[in-house]
């Protein structure tokens, strides 16, 4: 086992689309979100308007280091990483040690630790691990819903877990991105320089070198067709096709990972999905849907090696590290925004964006508290685990030779530009912002 991981011994790379090849402003992005979704429950489900608040009205729920939502407790809840609560907010409040060990009993254990560390990161109802950008907009608005719920008291009592899963699959639906009733899309739609930045030179230039020694490229998302050509024709504003051996969207991460569902053909003129299935994939196709398991099959087979090594760079730890690394042995590449709060970090995080990531309540990201010292958080260990190696962005490791050896993850090796200093300072926040 190699403890150095370089892109020159890969032979397939791949690339998830939203915050990760393609970056969004965060500070636009999140609340857009939070709106699309606070509005429809407010309209729909008769929830308070302050539901529809801005986010950072509650900057201590706002958090990108793997908060997980304990619907049983109704609690957000930071573990260390043996597993004890370290912090916690019910409802939009923290709360104290003492309520933390009435909820959790004396030893401060989360009962669905291993099962979250062993791979299973949201179970319906249960619990939900939020451990990406689009997923801190939920963190306030599950918080404030479990609150307001908490305080009614008539007959019709809200049913906070099916209004927060029917809001998403509404507010959120990928599907609506043609319809036009869609607050979310049609706001990326006819705004989407507010959201998204563009795809900088010295990316275009390194994919294009990495085709030409001979990689296989591919552009795997979960992004609907016309949604994912709407955001790569902006950010790439060239034949963003061209640069990819293979693209497929609508993928339905994890799913793609666990499950064998057919390729579909997306008809790239009309930039729709046929009800053709693809048995078999061609070089410079586009799919929606399918399975990882056919995919490696066909990497192998473009690469000319029977053990091809794939790579694949995804922001979720949730839909793209733990299945990419655990279903198929891909190295993966975690893109983590906080790290550009790190010095030597391209595009360092504007203040809003720091506001949103980091959270005086919740601590530093990678470091807990346990009684008289320090350990490393649940979601140090996570990532530690499933992740090769950690970057504040695509564009960082494009700026680097491809040969460039990184060290893996471990011991506080493996994130980049350097060991993270900033994000495991308690007072970080406090300080910078
Ligand atoms: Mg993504």
């Amino acid at each position: 086992f190699c403890t150095m991981f370089s892109l020159k011994e890969c032979d397939a790379i791949g690339f998830d689309m939203d915050h990760t090849l393609c970056r969004y402003v965060l500070s636009t992005q999140i609340e857009l979100g939070h709106q699309a979704l606070a509005q429809y429950l407010v309209k729909e489900k008769k929830y308070p308007k302050r539901l529809a608040d801005p986010v950072l009205d509650d900057p201590n729920l706002v958090y990108c280091g793997g908060l997980l939502f304990d619907g049983q407790h109704k609690a957000l809840v930071k573990m260390d990483e043996n597993g004890k609560v370290e912090k916690a907010a019910f409802g939009t409040e923290m709360i104290s040690d003492s309520e933390i060990s009435k909820l959790y009993s004396s030893d401060m254990y989360c009962s669905h630790y291993s099962k979250v560390l062993s791979g299973t990161l949201s179970e319906k109802g249960v619990y939900h691990l939020h451990d990406n950008n689009f997923d801190m907009t939920l963190t306030v608005l599950l918080s404030r819903m479990m609150e307001i719920a908490e305080k009614q008291n008539n007959e019709t009592k809200l049913n906070v877990f099916a209004d927060f899963y029917e809001g998403i699959s509404h507010a959120w639906d990928a599907a609506s991105f043609s319809g036009g009733n869609s607050m979310f899309f049609e706001e990326l739609k006819s705004n989407p320089g507010k959201y998204l930045h563009k795809c900088p030179d010295v990316v275009k230039t390194w994919l294009k070198a990495l085709k030409a020694e001979g990689k296989v490229l591919f552009l795997l998302t979960s992004s609907h067709c016309d949604f994912a050509k709407h955001v790569m024709d902006y950010c790439f504003e060239d034949d963003w096709r061209s640069y990819f051996d293979v693209v497929i969207s609508k993928a339905k991460k994890p799913r793609f990972f666990n499950e064998q569902f057919p390729f579909k053909v997306v008809d790239p003129d009309h930039v729709c999905e046929l009800a053709t299935e693809a048995l078999e994939l061609e070089l410079n196709g586009w799919y929606s849907e399918g399975s990882s398991h056919v995919l490696h099959e066909h990497l192998k087979k473009w690469s000319g090696k029977e053990s091809a090594k794939v790579v694949y760079f995804g922001d979720s730890v949730k839909s793209d590290i733990v299945p990419a690394k655990q279903k198929c042995d891909w190295e993966a590449v975690y893109i983590m925004d906080a790290l550009r709060a790190e010095k030597g970090a391209l595009n360092p995080l504007s203040g809003h964006e720091k506001s949103l990531l980091f959270s005086e309540g919740f601590g530093p990201l990678l470091k807990s508290t346990n009684g008289t010292g320090t350990c490393n958080s649940f979601f140090c260990k996570l990532i530690e685990k499933y992740a090769t190696i950690a970057m504040p962005s695509v564009e960082y490791m494009a700026s680097l030779p491809i040969d460039f050896q990184y060290s893996r993850l471990g011991n506080g090796n493996g994130y980049y530009p350097g060991k993270p200093n900033n994000i495991l300072k308690q007072n970080y926040r406090l300080q910078e912002s």
